[in-house]
């Protein structure tokens, strides 16, 4: 990567960041302990729990992922980021614009 495709990502990066914990904060308002029955209007308990379960992998996914984007953004400027780390060829740029996150170029992954 040249020094503007790094600062673009960097910037990349850094607003998929801002939006990922904005996006986490309304997860957790969902995230709430099962209210009592009549709280919960048509939806009877168990679709509750249900939905509660599925709002917590939700957000285990999302909190993966923003740990793996903060830590690019901390590796950014070091020399093999963005080179796979399965044929250690350059990540085409167009890729890590997509996925900042990745560490292998798609090949390598289908290929695992
Ligand atoms: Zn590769």
């Amino acid at each position: 990567m040249n020094a503007e495709q790094t600062e673009k990502l960097r910037k990349l990066i850094d607003k998929e960041i801002e939006e990922l914990k904005l996006t986490i904060e309304r997860v957790k308002d969902t995230v709430q302990p099962v209210v009592p029955d009549d709280a919960i209007g048509r939806l009877t308990r168990m679709e509750a729990i249900n939905a509660k379960s599925v709002s917590e992998a939700t957000l285990r996914s999302y909190q993966a992922r923003l740990n793996k984007l903060k830590s690019a953004l901390h590796n950014i400027d070091e020399p093999d980021f963005g080179i796979c780390a399965g044929c250690e060829e350059p990540i085409p740029f167009k890729r890590l614009m997509v996925m900042p996150e990745s560490r292998m170029c798609v090949s390598c992954i289908e290929n695992r």
